[in-house]
Order: C-alpha cells, then sequence, then structure tokens
C-alpha cells in the first residue's frame, strides 16, 4: 500500500513553507497555494523593508525549500469560499489532508464611533502597502502629519518607524490602555525611532500618569529613568506616547477626515497580579491626522473554517499520546466534530503571536500531526497525484486564474533583481499583479 499522499497547503508564508519541508521530508507531495504572487507572506510583507539580512536569507531558505521536485507552488491562487477554491472543494479533490497556514487576514477593529471615517487604518493594511504587496502597494493612505497610533508592540515601531524616517512626518502619538511598563516591543526593535523621542513630553506624561504606576506598585523613580533619556527629537519630529487612555470615539472634520481621537483615561488595577485598565470616565482629546490600529489581527472567516472570537475553533479535547495533537485540527462546535483531514497552523492558528521562528516551530509541530494522520490512510499512486495535479490546475483555469508557478517566481525575481541592480538598491518589488505577470508573460516569451 502506497504511503504517500498529496497535501493541500493554503498559504505559502513561513509556517506554510517551514510546513511543506516537513511533509515532503515525510515523501509527501505538497501543492502550496498561494493568494500572493510571491511566496514568503509576512517575511516578504510584513518585515520591515530595510531589514535586508533577514529578508535575504529567508528569502534563501524558502527558495531551496520550494525548488524541491515534490513541491508544486500556485501562487496567485485564493482559496475560500466565494472564492475560485474552496476548501471543500480542495478535500473532495483527492487531497490526503488540507493544512490552512494563511496567516490572520482578518482585522481587528475597536467598535468605537467615527472608526469608519477617513484616515482610520489597520496597521496591516499600512505595513503591507510599505512592503509593496498588492492591492495595498496602489492604495493612498490619509497620513496627514500627526499620526496616533493605538497599540504598543513592535508593529507599532515598525509603523513609527516608517512614518518618521521615511514619511518624515511631524509627530507620531502612541496611545495605550496601560503604562509604559506594559510595553509589548521589543527595545532593540525600538531603537530606531528613539531618537525622535520628546523626552521632556515623555517626563510630563509620566509624572502625570504617576500616582497611577504608583497604585499598583510600580516604581516611578525607576520608570523614569528607563524611558526618559537626555536630549530634543532629532530633525524636530516627534515621538509621544499618552498611557492610559482607551479611545472611545475618532471625531471626523466637515470632510469626513480624522480630526482628533477621543479616549477616555486609565487608571490600572491588579487582577491575579496582573495590571488591567480600568476607565476613569474621564475623556481627553487628543488632535490628530490619522489614526492606524496597531492591536493585532484576527484569521480571514471567509476561509470557510468554524470561526469565533477573532480564530478558527479548534479541538478542545485532549488527544491521548501527544495532548497537542488536536489544536492542530478545525473543530466544529454544533456536531462537536474535528474536521477530518482539514488542519492549521502558524498564524492561523495563533493569529498574530511571535515572530517567524514561532510560526516554524508551531507549523513543524502541526506537519507531524498531519504525518501522523496521513500515516493512517491509503496514499495515492505517482500517477494519480499527477492527474490530480493535472485537474486542480484545469479547475483554476476554467476559473480564470492566472496561475503564478515557482518557475515564473525564479523570472519574475531575475528581473525584479535587474531592476534593483540599476537602481543602486538592495531590494526592488513590482508594486502591481498585473505588472508582475506582464513581466513573467514577457520573460517567458523572451525565452
Ligand atoms: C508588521 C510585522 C512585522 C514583523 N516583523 C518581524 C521581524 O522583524 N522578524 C520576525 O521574525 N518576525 C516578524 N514578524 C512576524 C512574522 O512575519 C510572522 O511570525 C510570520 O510571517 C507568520 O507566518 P504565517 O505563515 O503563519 O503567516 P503569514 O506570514 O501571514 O503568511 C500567510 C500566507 O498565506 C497567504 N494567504 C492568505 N490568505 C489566503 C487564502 N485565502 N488563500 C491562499 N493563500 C492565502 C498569504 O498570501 C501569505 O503568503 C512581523 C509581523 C508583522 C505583522
Amino acid at each position: 500500500m502506497s504511503k504517500q499522499h498529496l497535501v493541500a497547503v493554503v498559504g505559502a508564508g513561513p509556517a506554510g513553507i517551514y510546513g511543506t519541508r516537513k511533509l515532503t521530508e515525510a515523501g509527501h507531495r505538497v501543492v502550496l497555494l498561494n493568494r500572493d504572487i510571491k511566496p514568503g507572506g509576512l517575511a516578504e510583507y510584513g518585515i520591515f523593508v530595510d531589514k535586508e539580512k533577514m529578508k535575504t536569507g529567508l528569502r534563501k531558505q524558502f527558495k531551496k525549500i520550494l525548488a524541491d521536485p515534490k513541491v508544486f507552488y500556485l501562487g496567485h491562487v485564493t482559496v475560500g469560499e466565494d472564492k475560485p477554491l474552496t476548501l471543500g472543494e480542495l478535500k473532495s479533490m483527492g487531497f490526503g489532508a488540507v493544512v490552512v497556514t494563511a496567516g490572520a487576514q482578518g482585522t481587528k477593529k475597536l467598535g468605537i464611533e467615527g472608526e469608519d471615517c477617513i484616515g482610520v487604518y489597520h496597521a496591516k493594511d499600512v505595513v503591507y502597502h510599505f512592503n509593496s504587496l498588492p492591492p495595498f502597494s496602489q492604495r493612498s493612505f490619509a497620513i496627514g502629519r500627526r499620526v496616533a497610533i493605538i497599540g504598543m508592540g513592535n508593529v507599532m515601531v515598525d509603523i513609527a518607524n516608517w512614518l518618521l524616517n521615511h514619511k518624515k512626518i511631524d509627530q507620531v502619538l502612541v496611545v495605550a490602555r496601560r503604562g509604559p511598563l506594559e510595553k509589548a516591543y521589543d527595545d532593540n526593535e525600538f531603537e530606531v525611532i528613539e531618537p525622535y523621542l520628546d523626552n521632556a513630553d515623555m517626563k510630563h506624561e509620566i509624572e502625570r500618569i504617576a500616582p497611577q504606576l504608583a497604585a499598583v506598585g510600580q516604581n516611578v523613580g525607576e520608570i523614569t529613568q528607563k524611558f526618559v533619556k537626555e536630549g530634543a527629537p532629532a530633525e524636530g519630529r516627534r515621538l509621544t506616547f499618552r498611557y492610559l487612555c482607551s479611545p472611545t470615539k475618532v471625531i471626523a472634520n466637515a470632510e469626513g477626515r480624522v480630526a482628533a481621537l477621543e479616549a477616555e483615561e486609565n487608571e490600572m488595577v491588579l487582577q491575579d497580579g496582573k495590571t488591567v485598565a480600568k476607565g476613569t470616565g474621564m475623556m481627553r482629546r487628543i488632535d490628530v491626522d490619522c489614526v492606524i490600529y496597531a492591536i493585532g489581527d484576527q484569521v480571514d472567516a471567509s476561509l470557510g473554517l468554524p470561526f469565533s472570537r477573532g480564530a478558527f475553533v479548534t479541538n478542545p479535547e485532549k488527544l491521548p499520546g501527544d495532548t497537542n495533537r488536536a489544536a492542530y485540527q478545525p473543530y466544529d462546535p454544533q456536531t462537536k466534530q474535528a474536521l477530518d483531514g482539514i488542519f492549521v497552523a502558524g498564524w492561523s492558528r495563533n493569529a498574530s503571536v511571535g515572530l517567524v521562528g514561532v510560526a516554524k516551530q508551531d507549523a513543524e509541530r502541526g506537519m507531524k500531526v498531519v504525518n501522523q494522520y496521513l500515516a493512517s490512510k491509503e496514499g495515492l499512486s505517482s500517477g494519480d497525484m499527477e492527474a490530480r495535479v493535472e485537474a486542480l490546475m484545469e479547475r483554476l483555469k476554467d476559473q480564470g486564474v492566472s496561475v503564478v508557478t515557482k518557475e515564473d517566481i525564479e523570472l519574475l525575481e531575475s528581473a525584479e533583481q535587474e531592476e534593483a541592480r540599476a537602481r543602486k538598491t538592495w531590494d526592488f518589488k513590482y508594486t502591481s499583479d498585473e505588472k508582475m505577470l506582464e513581466v513573467i508573460a514577457a520573460r517567458k516569451a523572451a525565452r
């Protein structure tokens, strides 16, 4: 009995690509379907534009994994409800397993009044924009000169970095529910925006919230020492923080554009040893031109898996043997059944959690579960697998999808590298799908 299977992996970010390697190592063939033309996910379109070493290192690893003849890369293919291909269709096409590693493509809102006005954006959309991912790359963002970023993680740092160092706006104002010690960004990441920190304003802000910090046992002197440095903000561009503030309303001007953010001032209380923000009912107005939510993302419900509170529902049972096994299985709470042969991993399993290494590790653990599942099923012959891939290609063609293969990606990348060299820069990306498809077609025709 053949034990080799054909597996569909949906999403070619770090989780999908490293996961694919685990599947091919077990002898399986993988059809890797990816919404974007190029592979890499947030490693390509999220990690900050100037992290050359990290980005080129990851690209090299991904390229090597995709080069395996057991991997069929199909870019520019979106899977989901009302999309050219659904998960159910993939299952019925004879894939031994379907693995969803599509990241966290849904966006979270705060649900406050005015958040639909012009100039309120989600961090991911902005990050995709400055990392040149179509169609976000082609969208215009009404940024203005003063931007409030809601949230205090590394994504906030990337957005502030782009706004201050690249867009050279006047002020970034970070709005956070809790205090300085509750920051989620890493100090080494913060260094790129630290020169813009308005130290006088920071000192003032810590003084303002000092009683609330002291009330939860935090040492105000130490906090001041850690967060207030010397010197004026570089080039007059300012980075300021408003702590203990929860946004309650976006105030628009007569043209429907952001004019200010209204926020409720918080105090902090200790709950089970953790600091928790609690509204005081006191409101303050923060004048800004733009508001960016950097509060994490949720998974994309349109993929068609059971969904609850921003996440795909996974099997709550503790299965015998490997306690972690169930966590990779989508689960239908109505029928109380795990979905047979479908798995989730990476940011599709744990939205917005961790760096590339975490997504990789999660996918590798998840694929162990998939490989165990496949080992109990009858596999396919080589010919059967080829027939199924052909049937899939036919189906996508019928749907009018311009599928991009890994050979096409090589052609595109060589054109982009030439362009980068001509422009004397380390990286260059075409910013629309149409242009990328045109470049691929032109290179193919010239062969
Ligand atoms: C702004 C930002 C900066 C970051 N910077 C760093 C950093 O400096 N260092 C670091 O280590 N980590 C960084 N990370 C974290 C890192 O990017 C993630 O840990 C990792 O990319 C998650 O991998 P993933 O494969 O689960 O999801 P993703 O990277 O999001 O990949 C998902 C893939 O699925 C595809 N897809 C989506 N929907 C569909 C669909 N319906 N059908 C088919 N395909 C689909 C997408 O095209 C994409 O290729 C950053 C994250 C962000 C948001």
